[in-house]
């Protein structure tokens, strides 16, 4: 079966595209590498999405997740590996290869690594990029946190609630996050900052024992959440040809790639604003333009 679209990533940006693609009566198909709702699985706190003042990134996963059922929007958990270009696009996964008209990809972006010895080894025996997967596993113990950023503060804030102590490793003098949350971090007691600093050693081997600062202090730490930026997860693209040197996805104004039926939107693309609410109205505004094309055949 040809269908008319396959949507790579059931984050926020594919749902948005799968949603207005699907209501719009295309032949969709969605391929999500781990669980729907993407990112939104590993955020504590999401209070700046219209209609949900405060809620959890799960709640809205979950919610997200529900709207996709209800629909019957067909998904498969499937990474893909490969897509070639052409008329009839072919989008290869492990086994198995789907062919559509057109594509969009949203597959998003991965936590950026630190770049220390033995981080690989040490992911999950200490090392974590999630704070909602794993700052629970740490409660009574002193953790660090790594990052100036609003998800490093947003992170260790919810982290600091949990454990006994927090550590807030920053490599500047002053964040880069928002005010509020940055005064909110100040004012809890089990919360020490640390300013113009870098963890520069991971200690232990089958998990972590601890960590060095600036080449001089130990930290005796049971976990290090990292937070220091993310990239491209793409590394199935490289043979389109579509993306800058760092991995984003170049779009036009319709959110097409220069690949002709090839679209990309969300956190994979290079633009100025990654948030849920941008990634959500890229999806559809490119499923939109999908089902034109669809319709007059082109
Ligand atoms: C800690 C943290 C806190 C945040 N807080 C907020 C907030 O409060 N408000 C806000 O608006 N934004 C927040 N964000 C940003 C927001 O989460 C992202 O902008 C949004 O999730 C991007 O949506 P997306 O669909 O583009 O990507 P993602 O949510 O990353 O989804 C991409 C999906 O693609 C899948 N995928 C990747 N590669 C493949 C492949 N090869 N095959 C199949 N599937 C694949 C992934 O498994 C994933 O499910 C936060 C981010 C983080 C990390």
């Amino acid at each position: 079966m040809v269908y008319d679209l396959i949507i790579v990533g059931l984050g926020p940006a594919g749902a948005g595209a799968a949603i207005y693609a699907k209501r719009s009566g295309l032949n969709v198909l969605c391929l999500e590498a781990e669980a729907p709702g993407g990112l939104l699985n590993r955020i504590n706190t999401v209070d700046n999405y219209l209609g949900f003042p405060h809620t959890t990134g799960p709640e809205l996963a979950a919610l997200l997740f529900e709207q996709i059922r209800k629909l019957e929007i067909p998904f498969k958990i499937k990474k893909v590996t490969w897509i070639e270009g052409g008329e009839t696009k072919k989008v290869h996964c492990d086994n198995e290869v789907f062919e559509s008209k057109y594509v969009i990809i949203a597959s998003g972006r991965k936590a950026r690594k630190l770049g220390l010895k033995n981080e690989a080894n040490l992911v999950n025996k200490g090392i974590s990029y999630c704070a909602i997967c794993d700052a629970a596993l740490y409660k009574g113990k002193d953790v660090a946190v790594v990052g100036g950023g609003n998800s490093a503060i947003e992170e260790a804030i919810y982290i600091a609630k949990l454990v006994n102590k927090v550590y807030l490793i920053h490599r500047r003098d002053e964040f880069r996050a928002d005010e509020k949350l940055v005064e909110e971090l100040k004012k809890l007691p089990n919360v020490e900052i640390l300013y113009n600093s870098n963890v520069t050693e991971l200690i232990g081997t089958e998990k972590l024992e601890g960590i060095i600062v600036n080449g001089e202090r130990k930290l005796d730490v049971a976990c290090l959440f990292t937070y220091v930026g993310y990239e491209p997860q793409g590394d199935f693209l490289s043979d389109l040809e579509i993306t800058d040197e760092k991995g984003y996805i170049l779009v036009d104004d319709n959110y097409q790639t220069k690949e002709d039926g090839i679209y990309a939107v969300g956190d994979a693309i290079l633009k100025k604003v990654y948030q849920i609410v941008t990634a959500a109205s890229e999806g559809a505004v490119a499923a939109l333009e999908v089902v034109k094309r669809v319709k007059n055949n082109n």
